[in-house]
């Protein structure tokens, strides 16, 4: 039981890891950044997809995938 907790936990630090990198972005803007930028997956806020940064369109906090932007 407690070891599910700790699998469950791990599978959680290592989401808010890999998501805390997109809220993180850096205030100078190379060109690099940028390409590396684009290619980040971010999830969209409606249907769960992941898309990347530069197919992603951002509404405030949130992105959103071409469908969900559409629709
Ligand atoms: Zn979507």
């Amino acid at each position: 039981m407690i070891l599910k907790i700790i699998v469950v936990a791990a599978l959680l630090y290592l989401i808010y890891r890999a998501l805390g990198g997109e809220f993180r972005l850096p205030t100078k803007k190379s060109k690099e950044n940028r390409e590396k930028e684009d290619n980040t997956l971010v999830e969209c806020c409606k249907c769960g997809v992941y898309i990347t940064q530069k197919e992603a369109i951002k509404k405030g906090e949130c992105f959103y995938c071409q469908e969900c932007i559409k629709g």
